[in-house]
């Protein structure tokens, strides 16, 4: 049940656990949650499901003044729905005001079951959170980015995802001391949603690669990702792709690099037959250095590229990837 703004107290972080780790996502959240907490005068809280919280520490040296702990076999992927029940438990319990959950592929699931179960809102994929007259402000691009939307909200907890690599991690500080308290899990009974492991297909964290090597609509043909596969490999990168080539089923949505799919920051961003719209510029432009490779001279992309190549990507991939072979 959604509970007003007078009985609510803290700032919350939900905590995804990541392969028995902690998903670095935490403390970024970690981070701009302390900032929050302290101009609101208040403590900041981590929630850690997992199915063994031995490193549950870590999230005090990361910033939280308090963790509260929850172990669980189920807590697993990827299965959210023990998930919500045991964080709507929870959160009933405690009335935090603010609850802020990372916009991965599992966070963009979790979080709207766990809203609509508590009965408040959810502002997705913010990339900026303030406190602003003691009012907690959420932003957001909108319009596809055109407009930057600041939304206030006054049912709690005050729901966001926050998009990855938006936010500094919380720096570790092993002399920070914090509470942990340790929470029954309550047994999730119902059905599994299965549905999460067929959109996120194959895991591929293309937002952790330090090589990304994209397609475009300058592609021909779906079999022709095997000639960016080959690049990738030469190079040690990933694939990402344009919106156009996911949305033809060509490749999984966890390839799809930009405003609705996913940001990167690598140190090289090689854009092969992409015009550079603004949706995926929006997802790529921070990267250290950016290679563009497009037929169009014109083409928007290398206004943003440090190096562009003008030609078609069919002759120049396998150039490059016989230099970088040294053949
Ligand atoms: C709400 C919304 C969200 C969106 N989110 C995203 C998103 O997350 N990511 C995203 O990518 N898009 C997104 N889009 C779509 C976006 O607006 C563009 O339509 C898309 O990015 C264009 O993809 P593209 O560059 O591959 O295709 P195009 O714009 O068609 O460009 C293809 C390019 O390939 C070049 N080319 C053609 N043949 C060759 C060749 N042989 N060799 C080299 N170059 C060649 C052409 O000159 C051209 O510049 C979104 C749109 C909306 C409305």
């Amino acid at each position: 049940m959604a509970y007003d703004e007078n009985a609510a107290e803290g700032v919350w972080i939900y905590c995804e656990q990541e392969k028995g780790g902690i998903h670095p996502i935490s403390y970024e959240l970690l981070n701009k949650g302390r900032e929050l907490a302290e101009d609101l005068n208040t403590d900041l809280t981590a929630l850690f499901l997992t199915p063994n919280g031995d490193n549950k520490q870590e999230l005090v040296y990361r910033g939280a003044d308090r963790v509260y702990l929850i172990e669980h076999d189920s807590f697993d992927y990827p299965n959210e729905m023990p998930f919500k029940e045991n964080i709507v438990k929870v959160v009933e319990e405690n009335k935090p005001e603010i609850l802020l959950i990372g916009a991965t592929n599992f966070g963009r699931s979790l979080a709207p079951r766990v809203a609509a179960a508590l009965e408040t809102g959810l502002t997705a994929d913010c990339t900026g959170l303030k406190i602003a007259k003691g009012e907690f402000v959420q932003i957001r691009p909108a319009f596809t980015g055109n407009i930057l939307a600041h939304i206030s909200t006054d049912r709690c907890p005050k729901m966001s995802t926050v998009r990855y690599k938006e936010f500094d991690e919380f720096e570790r500080d092993t002399s920070r001391e914090g509470e942990i308290i340790k929470k029954e899990a309550i047994d999730y009974t119902g059905p599994d949603v299965t549905i999460l492991e067929e959109m996120m297909g194959e895991d591929v964290n293309i937002q952790e690669a330090e090589i990304v090597i994209s397609a475009g609509k300058g592609l021909k043909d779906p079999r022709d990702f095997k000639l960016i596969e080959e690049f990738c490999s030469a190079l040690g990168g990933k694939v990402g792709s344009s919106r156009p080539l996911v949305d033809e089923g060509w490749i999984s949505r966890n390839h799809q690099v930009g405003y609705s799919g996913n940001r990167v920051k690598p140190k090289l961003y090689i854009a092969c037959g992409i015009s550079g719209a603004p949706q995926h510029l929006a997802g790529m432009k921070e990267s250290s250095i950016i290679v563009a490779i497009n037929t169009d001279p014109s083409a928007p992309i290398f206004d943003y590229a440090d190096y562009g190549i003008v030609g078609d990507l069919y002759k120049v991939v396998p150039e490059l990837i016989k230099q970088v072979r040294g053949e």
